[in-house]
């Protein structure tokens, strides 16, 4: 390990896409000077060649890229999650001192992030998971940046950070989320909600083209008219482009050459995991996440497609009224998406004693990241009118935007199904409201089932207490201790 210290006050390890544009950007602001290393020098000969402007410090070993930083130093890792990832802290962790910080900017699981925070802090060096989003280009441009650790490493990297991340009016989107995996987490649950935020666009593409006959090419002018007011968002926008494109090979719609088998990285899996560990429903995401899975099943498809003789007939609809209904439908989901991506974020803050500003969550998302809307903004402000919300759907303005939406959400979740339409995100989120919504649920009955087969104790609406009937015997309620399992 070298005693002297080196010229640069941030070092970024792995020069694929993500850490050399990530690179780039650090080293365009004013005041960074970058140090860059990867495993294989072939990486960073190639990014410091075509760069020059940018002023790298490059290192082709670990030795000579820990001397080349400032003390106390930073380094940012951007390699593979997992394993790579764990190689790399591992590898500085050995070489650098009390004090200095460890940055993974990866797409790491929050749990990895919390055994490594625990690992690395016990010498006294400090870890940070951080969540960035917004991809190659936000990586270079600015993305949203989503920071866990301590509040003392804050201090060094939050200026580092500020200065390369996405900026929305007028404030860099990056916060401090709270210790150890707090920020990992947080970029969990903005993926669970980009995977629902996706499938309701999808969902509603479909019905255009289904039920209201429209093109594609059609169906992108109807949503380059959303993107405006409450849906404008990047990924309406993308929308509009994706469905103009024209195939050059066969001159169709893009959408219609490409195979309806969608893929998927793991994050939206983790939210739903960790939604289902932690007991809070967020059904929206859920079914973003299977209709990715059932999409990719082939051969179950093929097999209840020659079950069938015949399709629903498609509802017959005013074509603009239920295009407007579809708008509706599409906003009052996309809240109740939002609302239990919250209600997570709420839950594992308390699981994991992280104190988590829901207001600042929504800021940094406003700009870098792929859900990046305006609609975001009204989170802020419901938030900031009362940080202890129960459900977003409390929030004044949301609970008047589902009720403006209620009807047309009604006829178009009810026409989907008439017409043979799968809308499982629209469905979720939609019963998810009609049951917070409904004054009782048959979970009572529910109750009145596990009580039968397993004598597993029910409260009463009219007392206090905890009971059980015998239901093998005289049927009589006796009261009882609750059950412990
Ligand atoms: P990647 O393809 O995930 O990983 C390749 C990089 O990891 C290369 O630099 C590679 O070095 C290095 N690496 C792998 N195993 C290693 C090991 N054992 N020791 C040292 N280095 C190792 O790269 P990427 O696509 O740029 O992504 C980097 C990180 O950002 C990942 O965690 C990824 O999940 C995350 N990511 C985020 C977004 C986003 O939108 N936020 C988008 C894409 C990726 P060699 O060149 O030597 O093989």
């Amino acid at each position: 390990m070298s005693e002297a210290s080196g010229t640069a006050n941030i070092g970024v390890v792995g020069m694929a896409v993500m850490g050399s544009n990530l690179a780039r950007n650090l080293a365009s602001r004013s005041g960074n000077t970058v140090a860059v290393y990867n495993r294989s020098p072939e990486r960073t000969r190639k990014l410091v060649a075509e760069h020059p402007e940018a002023g790298f410090v490059a290192s082709e070993s670990i030795d000579d890229f820990v001397a080349s930083l400032q003390k106390p130093r930073t380094a940012i890792i951007m390699v593979q999650a997992g394993a790579g990832t764990d190689a790399v802290i591992s590898e500085l962790a050995s070489r650098f001192e009390p004090g200095d910080i460890i940055v993974d900017g990866g797409n790491a699981n929050f749990h990895d992030t919390i055994r490594r925070e625990k690992d690395v802090s016990a010498s006294g060096i400090h870890f940070v998971g951080t969540g960035i989003s917004g991809g190659e280009e936000g990586a270079l441009n600015g993305p949203s940046i989503m920071p866990g650790g301590t509040a003392e490493a804050y201090k060094t990297l939050g200026p580092i950070l500020a200065s390369i991340a996405a900026v929305a009016e007028g404030e860099p989107c990056v916060t401090h989320i709270g210790t150890d995996g707090a920020g990992h987490f947080v970029k969990m649950v903005h993926n669970g909600i980009e995977y629902a935020d996706m499938q309701l666009i999808a969902e509603a593409y479909d019905l255009l083209r289904t039920v209201t006959g429209r093109a594609p090419a059609e169906i992108a002018s109807v949503f380059e008219t959303w993107n405006s007011g409450d849906l404008e968002s990047y990924l309406i926008e993308i929308t509009a482009e994706v469905l103009r494109q024209v195939d050059a090979e066969t001159g169709k719609p893009f959408v219609d050459i490409v195979l309806d088998q969608a893929g998927a990285k793991g994050t939206g899996s983790w939210t739903v995991q960790n939604a289902l560990e932690l007991g809070v429903p967020v059904g929206g995401i859920a079914e973003a996440v299977f209709a990715r899975s059932l999409s990719s099943k082939p051969e179950q498809r093929a097999a209840v497609q020659a079950t069938i003789t015949a399709r629903p007939s498609v509802v017959s609809v005013d074509v603009d009224s239920f295009a407007d209904d579809i708008r509706a439908a599409l906003y009052a989901s996309k809240v109740v998406a939002y609302a239990q991506g919250f209600d997570e974020i709420i839950a594992g803050a308390a699981q994991f004693g992280w104190e988590i500003d829901k207001g600042a969550v929504a800021k940094i998302w406003r700009a870098g990241c792929i859900i990046r809307a305006q609609f975001l903004n009204r989170i802020v402000e419901a938030y900031e009118n009362n940080p202890s919300l129960a459900t977003l759907l409390e929030d004044p303005y949301f609970a008047a935007a589902v009720a403006s939406g209620e009807e047309a959400w009604r006829r178009v979740v009810s026409t989907a199904a008439l017409s043979g339409v799968p809308v499982p995100g629209f469905g979720a989120a939609l019963s998810y409201y009609d049951s917070l919504a409904s004054v009782r649920l048959p979970a009572a009955l529910v109750q009145g089932q596990r009580d039968f087969f397993g004598a597993h104790t029910y409260k009463r609406v009219d007392r206090e207490g905890t009971f059980h009937t015998l239901w093998s015997g005289d049927r009589t309620e006796i009261e009882s201790a609750p059950s412990t399992h």
